[in-house]
């Protein structure tokens, strides 16, 4: 407060002439309190954290220039400098970059603004020590100072503006605002270390680390102690220019961190440089998880655009298709203009010549691991397979390379098997690829309607992601076989040798003409039809979409998304080998209009309906027939 600017500010903007004290978000404050107490096995990462976000406000300071060259630092070098100060027991770190006003520092620095940090937030149990192990996994950015501070101070001004801001927190709860003096534009956190560790004021110590995390970080960070003369502390040149054979893997791993705000190790690196026609590098990552905003509806790839050094932008640059989203990195252009824009990127020959040489080096690293080392490649898939198998869908040139890398679950086993193997194990006599569709490969692995392809040992694929819906229709044959879905249709399977040949070989006996008929009559408009089964072997009915209509899992998915408002009525099979069924067709062979056949017909439906996981179709009704036909069973 008593540095007070008196350099006016945009008119309606009262707020911050004097120190003003600001709670952070509820979620914030628990996040900070778990940081803080935190048995983080590495707290030096907390230095690592401050230099990447000076980096990247370096980046934005140089990028933004671009467009208004007043932004630009004077002399145009970009840097980072780390002072320790053994007396006041502080570590700081100051960039020229970008820096924040005061609206920017509240929201940056009091809520929660990053993907990774509110899912942290949203993950957090309350149990204070299952959420200090979260903490390995998300990473909390700059809050992770709080970490080794017992009081994290933010001096900045941001480039183009004449006020500088003081954001200071003990981090417990609340944080405290008002005006500041600081020269040049740009910020420092100075870092007020707990009274119990010496270990960050050493000038080995911090070197090391530096050199340990952010050696790649493409600006200079000087190092100084104590006033002392400053000196550069890591290489400072851009990671990926440097050649494959200079960079370890350590380096790769801790660009990564850096460049994808990640904490976990990638599962690949993809490092290239193309020259000819039109010159480039690209250093791209398999990320070891999942990002958080993988499924968002943006579908956007987030691998940064870099012409010449110079950061651009990671929005929209049309580098990467919305399949291969999961990539993170960086490309670096020597043909596009710096002045491109989004628009200008969108269709570009240059853009559209850099993305088909990062999808063919992707796809042949993809398709290297997968022959190589099929553990870690099944790894990526479980993560991204979802995601690649849009590329199907979308009908992208590389389909049927994406087919080849496709991976599925299958009754073959627990493992993942690609369809070049399916068809390999397919029986004689065997003319379709089969599959089920449903929510938990698990749940599909028990479906009654795959009974007699098991018995048969006909291999069944359990497909689990939404996008498998839409792409096997769409590509309908693979390999000359037609893909089928067990829930739909006909289920022939007598062309098929060997197995256990149960659902065969006993005949039926029992005709069943009478009570498909009574059971239609009673189930009326709710079926389509009612038929014996040859799909079945232990239990009593399932469900089947008709040959014409949707398959039953794709339906539920449009109706989840109200795609579609009413589920079509559906085949009732039911199985002329159970005790059960013989037994009603027994009964309906000497009278067709015994009560107990519609009380059974409905029973029956509602219980292949809970078999599908739908709700019978009128609990109140259900209850009663359950009940009445459990009396009779007593009496
Ligand atoms: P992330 O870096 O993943 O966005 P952080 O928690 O590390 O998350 O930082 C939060 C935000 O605070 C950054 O996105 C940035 O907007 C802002 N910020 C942090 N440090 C700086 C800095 N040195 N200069 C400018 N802005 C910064
Ligand atoms: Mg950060």
């Amino acid at each position: 407060m008593s540095e007070a600017k008196t350099k006016s500010r945009k008119a309606g903007k009262s707020a911050g002439k004097q120190a003003e004290t600001l709670t952070f978000q509820a979620e914030m404050s628990r996040l900070l309190d778990i940081v803080a107490h935190s048995l983080y096995s590495e707290k030096d990462i907390f230095l690592r954290e401050l230099i990447s976000n000076a980096s990247d406000a370096c980046d934005r300071r140089r990028h933004d220039a671009l467009t208004r060259p007043e932004l630009a630092v004077t002399g145009g070098d970009y840097r980072i400098a780390i002072a320790i100060d053994t007396k006041a027991r502080t570590l700081s770190v100051s960039d020229n970059g970008i820096g924040m006003n005061r609206d920017e520092l509240v929201a940056n620095l009091g809520t929660i603004a990053r993907s990774g940090t509110a899912a942290f937030a949203a993950s957090l149990t309350g149990d204070s020590r299952k959420d200090s192990s979260l903490i390995g996994q998300f990473g909390v950015g700059f809050y992770s100072a709080f970490m080794v501070a017992d009081r994290v101070e933010v001096l900045t001004r941001r480039a183009g503006e004449d006020d500088a801001w003081r954001w200071t927190s003990d981090g417990k709860g609340s944080f405290t605002v008002e005006p500041a003096a600081r020269d040049a534009h740009g910020s420092t956190v100075i870092v007020h270390l707990r009274g119990d560790d010496d270990s960050f004021l050493g000038r080995e110590r911090v070197g090391g680390i530096v050199r340990r995390y952010s050696d790649h970080i493409p600006f200079p960070i000087v190092l100084a102690e104590d006033g002392g003369e400053p000196e550069q502390a890591n290489l400072g040149a851009a990671l990926w220019t440097q050649p494959k054979s200079n960079v370890t893997a350590e380096q790769y791993a801790e660009f990564y961190h850096h460049v994808a705000h990640a904490m976990d190790e990638p599962r690949s690196v993809l490092h290239f440089h193309a020259e000819g026609a039109i010159d480039y590098r690209a250093l791209l990552f398999v990320p070891g998880a999942r990002p958080f905003d993988l499924f968002q509806p943006e579908r956007q790839s987030r691998v940064k655009l870099y012409v010449r050094r110079v950061f651009i932008t990671d929005h929209e640059t049309g580098l990467v298709p919305s399949w291969l989203r999961f990539l993170r990195g960086v490309v670096d252009s020597e043909d596009l203009p710096l002045n491109v824009s989004r628009e200008m990127l969108q269709d570009n020959p240059v853009t559209a010549k850099i993305r088909a040489g990062i999808v063919k080096r992707t796809l042949d690293e993809m398709e290297r691991q997968a022959k190589d080392d099929a553990p870690a490649y099944n790894a990526i898939w479980a993560d991204f397979g979802a995601v690649l198998k849009e590329g199907i869908y979308e009908g992208a040139t590389e389909r049927d390379r994406l087919i080849g890398l496709s991976r599925f679950r299958s009754t073959a086993g627990d493992g993942l098997t690609s369809l070049a193997d399916y068809v390999g194990r397919m029986k004689e006599g065997q003319d379709a690829i089969w599959y089920i569709g449903g929510d938990d490969a698990a749940a599909l692995a028990r479906s009654p309607q795959i009974e007699a392809f098991r018995a048969k040992g006909v291999e069944v694929l359990l497909l689990t992601d939404p996008v498998d819906d839409f792409w096997i229709p769409m590509v309908g044959t693979h390999d000359g076989k037609p893909f089928k879905s067990v829930t739909r249709g006909g289920a022939d399977l007598s062309k098929i040798e060997g197995g256990d040949d149960k659902a065969e070989d006993e005949p039926a006996g029992t005709d069943l003409g009478p009570l498909t008929a009574a059971m239609k009559l009673a189930l009326g408009e709710r079926v389509k039809d009612v038929r014996g089964s040859g799909r079945l072997t232990d239990s009593a009915v399932c469900l089947v979409a008709g040959d014409h209509d949707m398959d039953i899992h794709l339906e539920r998915i449009l109706r989840a998304h109200k795609q579609i408002d009413k589920a079509a009525a559906r085949i009732l099979e039911i199985n002329p080998k159970h005790p059960l069924i013989k037994g009603l067709a027994e009964k309906a062979n000497v009278d067709a209009s015994a009560p107990v056949l519609k009380d059974a017909a409905w029973l029956l439906l509602d219980q292949a309906r809970i078999l599908e996981g739908e709700q019978v179709t009128d609990p109140v009704e259900f209850a009663r027939r359950m009940s009445k036909v459990m009396t009779a069973g007593l009496g």
